[in-house]
């Protein structure tokens, strides 16, 4: 285990996590650094080589230990991260209160509080480092008043000087870094929603599609469920293109999507792998049910009429589809196998939906309307 990996709690960063692993490792520093001195002078004063008296030896070693056993709470999980920030920041405020009041002959011990501050700014947020800066100034006032901390007037009001503005500063920058943070977050969304979507239609790209069916064929071949693949082509889009433009050609597939996005449920996949070729992915779906949908789809489209500068454009789909089978190594499998099945309702005449089964036997269906043999078939 590296230094890297002890710092960060032995837990996994995503990049989006990057600021709060920075923060995991100035907590998990601070925790062993001041275990690390506490215990060494409290060991020191115990055989009599550093001169603190008992009671202070006794309480840096308590407070070592404490810190030992946060180090060990942090691994645990990554949710106990802002409960240990705060136990250290109020655990280390009440040593760095003590020192205040019973170390007197220490004149320079106003400083730990800016210590405490800077780390409360970074390892907190804005509402920490407003309340410790809040803690500190009000704790140096009230001891002043109401006891002799052994400190100058002059000492004294520049510690508060110094505290508030170092405060005010350290304040500002949080602002500024959780502004830049949720802007960062916003643009990384709209960037990656951008790389999944497909700029015509709206609907997931090929990228997003071969992603996500390939989780999908793991979660489904693991848990022993079906998936079921269909994929479209529009038929002879070539000629609406020659015959209308392309604008008309991009309208007619805005449309087909739009239509067939109203066949779907939620769960369903819906992507555009290709120009006028689409794939549908669907879990849990029984064969009968899926030729029934397909046929639906299919007639559906071929129902679709859109206007176009004064024409009336219409088109049909050819289906491939193929289901899952437990001999399936990757998605790949299925998609050839669809992918065939396409070629195949291709080449019986289009507008039809054609089904290849995983033994590698050929099965055609014919449109609803003929006979409806295609019901009978086993996958
Ligand atoms: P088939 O029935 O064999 O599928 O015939 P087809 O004409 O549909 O097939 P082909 O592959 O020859 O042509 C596909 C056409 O789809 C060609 C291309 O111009 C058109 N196309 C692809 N992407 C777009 C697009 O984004 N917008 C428009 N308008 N047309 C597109
Ligand atoms: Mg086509
Ligand atoms: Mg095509």
């Amino acid at each position: 285990m590296t230094l890297n990996d002890y710092l960060s709690s032995g837990f996994k960063f995503s990049e989006e996590e990057y600021l709060l692993q920075f923060k995991f490792k100035m907590l998990n520093t601070m925790l062993m650094v001041t275990a690390f001195f506490s215990i060494l002078i409290s060991l020191l004063a115990f055989v009599g080589l550093h001169d603190i008296g008992l009671k202070q030896a006794i309480i840096d070693f308590a407070y070592g230990v404490m810190m030992i056993s946060f180090i060990f709470i942090l691994r645990i999980s990554k949710q106990h991260f802002k409960k240990i920030a705060y136990f250290l920041l109020s655990m280390t405020f009440l040593l760095f209160t003590y020192i205040l009041v019973y170390l007197p002959t220490n004149e320079a011990r106003t400083i730990w509080f800016f210590l405490l501050i800077v780390f409360a700014y970074i390892v907190t947020d804005s509402k920490g480092g407003l309340i410790y800066t809040t803690l500190s100034v009000g704790i140096i006032i009230v001891l002043h008043v109401v006891s002799d901390l052994h400190l100058s007037q002059i000492s004294i009001n520049a510690s508060i000087i110094a505290l508030l503005a170092s405060s005010a500063m350290f304040w500002s920058h949080a602002k500024i870094i959780t502004q830049y943070q949720t802007n960062l977050k916003q643009k990384n969304n709209s960037l990656s929603l951008l790389a999944s979507t497909d700029y015509l239609t709206g609907i997931m790209n090929k990228r997003m599609f071969s992603e996500l069916s390939k989780r999908y064929f793991k979660t489904a071949q693991r848990d022993g469920f079906k998936l079921t693949l269909f994929v479209l082509d529009l038929d002879h889009f070539k000629n609406i293109n020659d015959t209308y433009g392309h604008q008309a050609g991009d309208k007619l597939l805005k449309y087909f999507v739009q239509t067939v996005e109203n066949t779907l449920r939620a769960s369903d996949i819906f992507a555009r792998i290709g120009g006028e070729e689409f794939a549908i992915l669907v879990s849990k779906m029984h064969k009968d049910d899926a030729l029934i949908f397909a046929e639906k789809i299919r007639n559906t489209i071929e129902g679709l009429m859109i206007e176009y500068e004064g024409h009336y454009l219409s088109v049909t789909t050819s289906i491939g589809i193929s289901q899952s089978h437990k001999t399936d190594n990757e998605f790949d499998d299925i998609l050839f196998r669809a992918d065939m099945a396409l070629y195949k309702a291709k080449n019986e005449g289009r507008n039809r939906i054609s089904c290849i089964r995983a033994k590698d036997s050929v099965l055609k269906y014919p449109k609803a309307d003929e006979e409806n043999t295609y019901l009978h078939f086993s996958i």
